[in-house]
């Protein structure tokens, strides 16, 4: 069987001219093959949502509702199947897939809360002026492009797929192809809990897919997760179009630890935000700046503690860090090291491939790299963790907004004022005081500088699909 479409609500064998072959990273050996989506399915897909449209626009908020509460119950059903997957797809550890898991789920039930609120939709504005009613109408935006990474792919497509739906948009999604196979559970569950046909639509595909889907004359709108070079690309082809789109791109986060923190504490944190899913996170905290009087005491504790995790195969023990998901990212990450090797900086943990089959990159710790280095600069997405001292607050605010990127930051201080302070300051859209990676649905996701356009999750996330409508009546 190679039917890895869903168009218009029908399972298709893709016929394009690329075969996509699916890794376990833990064994670098394939285990799934299948053929990508051609242009002209591209053009079916879209056609099919179009179609769609004037339905579910129309259909209930409360219906909707009730369906996306069916995708978190379906997940839920098969969520042993799923963690198992991500395990083996993406070499994530179990703890790690669970989470995914249970990210997925909460998205979907917020915001089939959000649509029976239908918040603010026919909401009459008041008018200074006499003689005139307006109210406003909160509407979908259309048909959207869903175009996502490989590296969280249940939990990337679920912030775009849930309150795209919740909103009344009819949907094209475009997986990875490093990752091809969670997000058919997607259109498993639409066939299952009755979602019409052509709301969701699924194509799989390489570049070329992912180029056919965003450059397409019939979307009104682009919602891209991404690197910044292919997030260049289809903002290009937005353009061309002159229709909106939401990007998530890159970052090269700061992590700033004042010496008023617990090192042990604070070793915590640091380790979580560069080696949860083995660094391939956008908000990976890559850059470590830590304050002077307690750089020496925290650097070796940090070193031992890396060196002592566990890097393993998710499927077969108990790891803390799985390996990269693809031979590409494993061959991106060797390179950064080779170059942190020509620079001559200073290695303090890690630093080289693992010795065993698979994609394996060590925990690895780079002390006093200057802010002209590569490695400070540049995404690595790998387990590769570069660090600075600071001697002020003022140099640690500095030092961190010294960045093309402005993803996420994380704080560390027991002077919560400081902390506050420090967070009011830097140049990101996310920052985290005395944690790490926390993401709650409630709250926005998404970055400033080159980090992004726009913002996902919360109800931030919803009015990404919305187009905000006045209806002004003259009582004359
Ligand atoms: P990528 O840009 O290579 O691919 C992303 C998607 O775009 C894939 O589905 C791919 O097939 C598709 N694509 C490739 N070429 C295309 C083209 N020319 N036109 C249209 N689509 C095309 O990124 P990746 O390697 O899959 O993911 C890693 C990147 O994603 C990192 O830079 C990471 O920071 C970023 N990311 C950002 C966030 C965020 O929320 N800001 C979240 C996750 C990942």
């Amino acid at each position: 069987m190679n039917t890895f479409n869903y168009i218009d609500g029908c399972w298709v064998e893709g016929q394009g001219i690329d075969c996509i072959t699916v890794h376990d990273p833990a064994l670098g050996v394939p285990f799934a093959e299948l053929m990508a989506a051609s242009t002209a399915q591209v053009d079916l897909a879209v056609t099919a949502a179009r179609q769609a449209l004037p339905a579910w626009k129309a259909t209930p908020a409360s219906e909707r509702a009730r369906l996306l509460h069916g995708f978190a119950e379906q997940l839920t059903a098969r969520r042993e199947a799923l963690i198992a997957l991500q395990m083996c797809n993406n070499g994530k550890p179990r703890h790690e897939a669970e989470v995914d898991l249970d990210d997925a789920v909460a998205t979907f039930t917020y915001y089939a809360a959000l649509a029976e609120q239908s918040p603010a939709s026919n909401r009459e504005v008041p008018l200074a002026v006499q003689g005139f009613t307006s109210r406003t109408r909160l509407e979908p935006i259309g048909v959207v492009g869903l175009i996502v990474p490989w590296n969280f792919p249940l939990v990337t497509s679920a912030w775009k797929l849930a309150p795209a739906l919740a909103a009344g948009c009819t949907v094209v999604l475009k997986p990875s192809e490093v990752t091809p196979l969670a997000e058919l559970a997607y259109g498993e569950i639409a066939s299952q809990i009755g979602l019409p046909a052509g709301v969701l639509n699924i194509v799989n595909g390489k570049a070329e897919t992912g180029a056919a889907l965003s450059g397409h004359p019939g979307l009104d709108k682009l919602s891209f997760t991404g690197s910044n070079g292919v997030g260049s690309q289809v903002m290009r082809a937005s353009a061309a179009h002159c229709r909106p789109l939401t990007l998530e791109l890159g970052g090269k986060s700061a992590i700033i630890v004042f010496d008023d923190c617990d090192v042990q504490q604070a070793v915590d944190w640091i380790i979580a935000g560069i080696t949860w899913n083995a660094g391939q996170m956008c908000s990976a905290t890559s850059r470590l700046l830590v304050q002077e009087g307690i750089a020496d005491a925290l650097l070796s504790q940090l070193q031992s503690a890396l060196t002592q995790l566990r890097v393993g195969n998710p499927s077969r023990e108990e790891v803390d860090m799985g390996p990269l998901t693809s031979q590409a990212q494993w061959l991106k990450v060797a390179g950064y090291i080779a170059s942190a090797r020509d620079e001559g900086l200073r290695c303090m943990a890690g630093g080289k491939a693992v010795d065993r089959d698979g994609w394996f990159v060590s925990p690895t710790l780079y002390v006093d790299v200057p802010a002209s280095s590569r490695l400070w600069q540049e995404e690595i997405f790998g387990p590769v963790l570069c660090a600075q001292r600071f001697s002020t607050e003022q140099q640690a605010i500095e030092h961190a907004n010294d960045s093309r990127f402005g993803l996420v930051a994380t704080v560390c201080s027991n002077d919560l004022q400081r902390a506050e302070r420090v967070a009011d300051s830097l140049e990101v859209g996310h920052v985290w005081i005395n944690s790490v990676q926390a993401v709650f649905v409630e709250t926005s996701w998404g970055g400033t500088k080159a980090s992004g356009i726009g913002r996902e999750l919360g109800p931030w996330g919803l009015s990404a699909y919305q187009a905000v409508k006045h209806v002004t009546r003259c009582l004359g």
